[in-house]
């Protein structure tokens, strides 16, 4: 299903281009490479914006040297120059997992709240659809349980969660108030937890952790009692939701997710289970307005878009571990900003 368009592309005047072209900020993160390959597999020219504080070229590298893809290392929070024509926007900048959002607080903040405008701003100057990667995270610890889009959620805006849940919340705003006061085209996902391969092995997400400390035979870090629950989508259905979506009417917010929910004490026997590990649990306490529940409804994504994830659990998890398994004995560099902390560190 290739896009036909007649647009010239930010790629030069000589290009007499037929094809879209997509911009996506936060390219070089865990969602963004997926999404760039998808998209050039659909037949669209892909500029790639990051600036890698928590993004990693590595997870682009297999692009260099495709004349369709081109990556512009790039603070979005920064004014966004790009020549020629733009026709869709995927705004994914921003750090995500908890523990880069506590260590980068500000940027969090700023790439939500300045980084969106800049990224709306482009939208608009080029006519393009604009596609937010917003988070379950705007429903907080919920009250409502599944949390459907009408939802408007219980989020702590002064806890340490509050940098991430209240920038998304700020940018589904900005977007909704560009979409309303300047007629841009817009569309917002709702993203719940997502995992697959090209998660950083250290980002501190729960997937990426229990399995590495599994096939290292470390003890899993089960915060809390565990019994707070999650569901987890694998990273190629997610893509396909966006993908879908971006071609949708749909300018509100769509849930995208797995509804099958388990606890985190569950999940870690199931990731101890397939990587055949000898690890052992060992209780941490829970982060501070860790939610206590989460599972989306995903009604609305079935009715607009007709999607639904079709990867099962074990298949996703069983595909992550390989990944993980290939990366053992070849970690992938530390992002910039711990980069940057190590050398203050060691020139203390
Ligand atoms: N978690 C855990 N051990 C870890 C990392 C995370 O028990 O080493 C828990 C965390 O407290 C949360 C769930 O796993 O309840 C999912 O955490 P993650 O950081 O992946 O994302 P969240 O869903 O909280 O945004």
């Amino acid at each position: 299903m290739k896009e036909r368009h007649s647009k010239r592309s930010v790629h030069g005047p000589h290009d007499r281009e037929t094809r879209p072209v997509s911009v996506v900020t936060g390219g070089a993160g865990f969602l963004g490479p997926h999404l760039c390959d998808f998209l050039l597999e659909q037949g669209h020219r892909v500029v790639c914006l990051d600036n890698l504080i928590t993004g990693n070229v590595q997870n682009i590298e297999h692009l260099a040297g495709n004349d369709a893809f081109r990556f512009i290392k790039h603070d979005v929070t920064e004014y966004i120059y790009l020549p020629g024509a733009v026709d869709y926007i995927f705004h994914f900048a921003s750090p995500a997992s908890p523990i880069d959002y506590l260590e980068l607080p500000i940027q969090t903040l700023k790439v939500g709240a300045l980084g969106t405008h800049k990224a709306l701003g482009l939208a608009r100057a080029k006519r393009a659809a604009f596609l937010l990667a917003s988070t379950s995270e705007v429903y907080g610890d919920p009250l409502v349980h599944p949390q459907n889009e009408s939802y408007w959620g219980n989020v702590n805006p002064i806890g340490p969660r509050g940098v991430y849940d209240e920038a998304k919340r700020y940018a589904e705003a900005i977007t909704m108030a560009y979409h309303r006061f300047h007629g841009v085209n817009t569309k917002i996902v709702r993203i719940f937890n997502t995992y697959g391969p090209r998660m950083r092995p250290n980002d501190g997400r729960v997937v990426p952790t229990f399995i590495v400390q599994c096939l290292r035979n470390k003890p899993i870090t089960l915060f809390g009692d565990g019994g707070q629950t999650r569901s987890f989508c694998y990273v190629a259905d997610l893509i396909r939701g966006i993908y879908l979506m971006s071609r949708s009417k749909q300018d509100g917010p769509v849930n995208l997710g797995n509804p099958d929910e388990m606890s985190i004490a569950e999940f870690a026997m199931k990731i101890r289970e397939l990587t055949g590990s000898r690890s052992e649990i060992v209780y941490k306490p829970l982060p501070v307005d860790d939610p206590k529940v989460r599972r989306p409804d995903i009604t609305k994504a079935k009715d607009v878009l007709g999607w639904k994830p079709e990867i099962g659990l074990e298949e996703g998890l069983a595909r992550t571990i390989e990944y993980f398994r290939s990366q053992q004995g070849d970690p992938a560099p530390a992002p910039a900003h711990k980069r940057r902390s190590n050398q203050r560190d060691a020139s203390a």
